[in-house]
C-alpha cells in the first residue's frame, strides 16, 4: 500500500526501566469514577452505568512539560491510574478482563473545565474540553509482569508540595476489569489502547509555574511542570 502522505510515528509513551515505548493507539477516558468526586462535580454518585470520552492518542506528553493550552483560563488536574492494554477484543468477560492489560501508569487529565461547563450547558460534546494538544501528560508505564494486578493501592495528587487529591484505587466506582469488560460491549479494544481510569475528589486550576506530582502505588510517579 501506498501512502498519499509520509507515514508518522505512532504516539508513544516511555516503559520505565526500558528503552523501547509502548505505541498508544487510542485514549479512553472514564468519567465520574470515583463517588467524592461525582459529588464535586454536582452529580449523585449512584451506581450508573460507566461512560465514556476520549483524547487524540498523540495528547500523550512524557517529558514533564505541560503547556498552558489557549482557549481557556480554568485548566484543571485530574490525577488517574491509566491502564495500558497488550490485547484486545470484544464482549470481554469480566473475570478474564485482566488478561487484555499489558501495563500501568500514573496519568493527568488535563482539563479545560470552563470549556466543559459550556459544552455541559449546551449539550456539546467534550472532546474540546479534554482532547486538547498534551492534554495526557503520563508517567514511564510499568509491565503488569512487574506490578502484579494494581487494585487497591493509594492515589494522589500534589500541586507545589501540597496534597490536592487522595484516594485509594479501590473507592473506584468501577472497577478496571468490570471498565474493560464494559468498554469492550461498546467498542472493540486494541492493543495500544489506553484507559484513563478516572479522578478522585480534589481536581482544581493549574498556573503557569506550577509543579504538580501524581503517585500510584507502585508506579513511577509523575512529575509535570506547567509551563
Ligand atoms: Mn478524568
Amino acid at each position: 500500500m501506498s501512502l498519499a502522505l509520509p507515514a508518522w510515528t505512532p504516539p508513544s509513551a516511555p516503559i520505565a526501566g526500558d528503552d523501547t515505548q509502548f505505541p498508544v493507539r487510542r485514549i479512553f477516558c472514564v468519567g465520574r469514577n470515583y463517588a467524592a468526586h461525582a459529588r464535586e462535580m454536582g452529580h449523585d454518585p449512584d451506581r450508573e452505568p460507566p461512560f465514556f470520552f476520549m483524547k487524540p492518542a498523540d495528547a500523550v506528553r512524557s517529558d514533564g512539560r505541560f503547556p498552558y493550552p489557549v482557549a481557556t483560563g480554568d485548566v484543571h488536574h485530574e490525577i488517574e491510574l491509566v491502564v495500558a492494554l497488550g490485547a484486545g477484543g470484544r464482549d470481554v468477560p469480566e473475570a478474564t478482563a485482566n488478561d487484555l492489560i499489558w501495563g500501568y501508569g500514573v496519568g493527568l487529565d488535563m482539563t479545560r473545565r470552563d470549556v466543559q461547563a459550556e459544552a455541559k450547558k449546551l449539550g456539546r460534546p467534550w472532546c474540546m474540553a479534554k482532547g486538547f494538544d498534551h492534554s495526557a501528560p503520563i508517567a514511564p508505564l510499568h509491565p503488569k509482569s512487574a506490578t502484579g494486578i494494581l487494585a487497591d493501592g493509594a492515589i494522589s495528587l500534589t500541586v507545589n508540595g501540597e496534597t490536592r487529591q487522595s484516594s485509594v484505587l479501590s473507592a473506584l466506582i468501577w472497577s478496571v476489569p468490570e471498565t474493560i469488560a464494559y468498554l469492550s460491549g461498546l467498542v472493540e479494544l486494541k492493543a495500544g489502547d489506553l484507559i484513563f481510569t478516572g479522578t478522585p475528589d480534589g481536581v482544581a486550576a493549574v498556573q503557569r509555574g506550577d509543579r504538580l506530582v501524581g503517585h500510584v502505588d507502585g508506579l513511577t510517579p509523575l512529575s509535570v511542570e506547567v509551563v
